[in-house]
């Protein structure tokens, strides 16, 4: 007992706040001199007597002591403002305010005058108590009263704190900052302190004033801020992932080479979060393996012994196979770590994060540290979006290589096509070179043969000699198609200036018999101009056409074929119109097509003359269409460029 008062003593022996500590019965057992000095001579000693008796001397009311029997009954604290008696035996009078709570087996009243006007409407002590922040007066150190806010941070009744150091709910650290920044500022100083709590640990902030005149007396105005420090940490946090991204992105974007941009970004990955070690693999999915990419200060034989893992197996397999980051603070320690390979490296942490694209997993980025840096879970964000980033860029990157692949692909099929379409043609004009001779050799000699033998043979032999000659006239006329189409296409366009009248009437004259034996007419509608073109091959045009009209003429009708020109913007526009039996429509899409025929049981052709016509009028630049309705007629357009 005795050594606790000497401490309750040490407290409050320079205390800026009368003090009394006094036992259950009410008798006192000590006052600090700042009490003594307030009271007259004549009732000192206070120790020993009644606190009750005494009360009732100074006191205008007996509210006081309705508390401390409280007080004593229920170890409830308490706080009032009560008025002294104006009597000369009380040095200071006027309002008191008086805290009384116990301290082990001691009862504890501190008091102190409230000044003036204020203190008699009580608004003291409500601005006091009633205040936001927390109030926390110390002498010494040692806390001599804290207001209720101070108590609710604190999460402490009021006597758990009265009386303590306020040091003792701070650690070293804390300590020695605060005194540093004391040392720095004479009377009044700003400081943040962690401070334990019963509900853990919080941060205070705000202004330590010393008292001038009342040396030792320090008050502190202090604010939990805990919150505000933890926003303001992840918010510096966000900034910086958010400037890391940014960073990222760039490096992402810098170049199409998935090789360069790996080689970056992992380059770029490793200088932001301050670590030494990182490599990538890519999901190959043909095989479902991840196959490492690219590695970064790790040495080769090592790169070597994690080249290939399949889904599943190690640390990267999981994350692959789950698509969420694994990371490991501490890989001594971490039971998922069972490869040497960390040990040996000395990998201290470590994460494993996924790539994804939008719409799949494109691969798994490993990162190392060595032990400076500790990759934590405060970085897992960073390195999801990290991760989302690279793999969408990575994916477009891919996407990218494959249709490059593919339009290669597609230029080399295109490429042998078109070769294969210049052997076919050569074989065509070889072979219908070649051929040519022998089969007008072969009608020739036909001929020849029925016109001497003719009357020494029988009526079967001479049919089968005539149809000798009919298939001879028929590959005849097809091979010399065949030539003409190449030659259409192949020879060198001849531009001259010439009257297309002309040229109808040519071969008007030239098909006078075949129109003769339709009974037709060529009618020319307008007036046909000079045109600078090939010559021949509007020739070509012209005269398909207009056979075309004679031998798919109506029979019920006399033939009438009507040529003309329309002008038009930079073109010529020649028609060549026939009211013969027209084409039906669904053929009407394919008679410029090669080989293609219809009426084949009407008259004899060989499905090429107007493929000629087409690649004539295509070759000068020029266009051909048709309009045709069955039993009525058909009527060809084409279009020449106009010089
Ligand atoms: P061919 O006349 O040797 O059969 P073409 O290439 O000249 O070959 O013509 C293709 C087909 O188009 C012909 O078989 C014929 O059915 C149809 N055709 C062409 N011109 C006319 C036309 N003026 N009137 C009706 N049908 C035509």
């Amino acid at each position: 007992m005795d050594n606790f008062l000497i401490q309750i003593k040490n407290i409050f022996q320079g205390a800026p706040f009368a003090t009394c500590v006094f036992d259950a019965s009410g008798t006192v057992l000590y006052i600090n001199p700042l009490f003594e000095s307030n009271i007259s001579q004549e009732d000192l000693p206070f120790v020993g007597k009644s606190l009750y008796h005494l009360i009732h001397q100074f006191l205008v009311d007996d509210r006081l002591e309705k508390q401390l029997k409280r007080l004593i009954e229920t170890d409830k604290p308490f706080s009032l403002i009560v008025e002294t008696l104006s009597s000369p035996r009380i040095k200071a009078q006027g309002f008191l305010n008086i805290i009384g709570y116990k301290l082990n087996s001691v009862y504890i009243i501190i008091g102190d005058y409230v000044s003036g006007g204020l203190a008699r409407e009580g608004r003291y002590k409500q601005l006091i108590e009633g205040a936001p922040d927390a109030i926390v007066i110390m002498n010494h150190g040692v806390i001599t009263f804290s207001n209720p806010a101070f108590n609710t941070i604190m999460d402490m009744p009021v006597h758990d704190i009265m009386g303590k150091e306020l040091f003792s709910f701070i650690d070293e650290k804390a300590r020695q900052d605060l005194m540093a920044i004391k040392g720095n500022f004479a009377k009044t100083f700003f400081a943040r302190i962690n401070v334990n709590t019963s509900s853990g640990q919080k941060i205070l902030e705000g202004n330590f004033h010393f008292i001038e005149d009342r040396p030792g007396t320090s008050i502190a105005l202090l604010r939990d801020v805990t919150e505000k420090v933890s926003l303001e940490k992840r918010l510096l946090r966000q900034n910086q992932d958010l400037a890391a991204v940014n960073l990222i992105s760039k490096t992402l974007s810098s170049s199409i080479d998935l090789k360069e941009v790996l080689q970056n970004t992992l380059a770029q990955v490793l200088q932001i979060m301050n670590i030494e070690t990182g490599w990538i693999y890519l999901l190959k999915e043909e095989t479902q393996r991840l196959k490492c990419a690219y590695s970064y200060g790790i040495p080769e034989d090592v790169v070597h012994s994690i080249k290939e893992l399949k889904i599943g197996e190690g640390i990267a397999g999981r994350v692959a196979e789950k698509g969420e980051p694994i990371i490991i603070m501490n890989a001594s320690e971490d039971r998922r770590i069972r490869s040497l390979l960390f040990k040996k490296q000395g990998i201290q942490s470590f994460a494993s994060i996924p790539l994804y694209s939008r719409t799949r997993l494109i691969g798994v980025m490993n990162i190392g540290s060595f032990g400076q840096r500790i990759i934590s879970s405060e970085d897992e964000r960073l390195l999801i979006t990290i991760g989302v980033h690279m793999g969408t860029v990575m994916e477009n990157i891919l996407l990218f290589q494959e249709i490059a692949n593919t339009s290669k692909e597609l230029k080399d099929a295109l490429n042998l096509i078109r070769q294969r379409n210049e052997e076919l043609r050569t074989l065509v004009s070889t072979v219908s070179h070649d051929l040519k001779n022998p089969i007008i050799a072969i009608n020739g000699f036909c001929e020849r043969f029925l016109r001497s033998a003719g009357s020494k043979l029988n009526d079967k032999e001479i049919e089968y000699l005539k149809a000798i000659q009919e298939s001879g006239n028929h590959m005849e006329k097809f091979v010399s198609n065949l030539l003409t189409l190449s030659a259409v296409e192949n020879l060198k366009l001849v531009k001259e200036e010439f009257p297309v009248h002309t040229l109808i009437d040519n071969i008007s004259i030239e098909m006078a018999e075949q129109l003769n034996q339709k009974q037709g007419a060529i009618i020319t509608e307008s007036v046909l101009p000079r045109i600078k073109a090939d010559e021949t091959r509007v020739m070509q045009v012209f005269s398909n056409l207009i056979s075309n009209a004679i031998k798919y003429a109506a029979p019920s009708r006399a033939l009438k074929i009507q040529i003309g020109y329309e002008p038009a913007p930079n073109t010529h526009v020649f028609y060549v119109k026939d009211n013969g039996m027209g084409i039906p429509e669904e053929h009407i899409n394919h008679v410029f097509d090669i080989f293609y025929r219809t009426h084949e049981d009407y008259a004899e052709g060989t499905g090429i003359g107007l493929s000629i016509v087409k690649k004539a009028v295509t070759v000068m630049g020029g266009d051909i269409w048709l309009k045709s309705e069955i039993d009525k007629g058909s009527e060809f357009y084409f279009s020449l460029p106009m010089e």
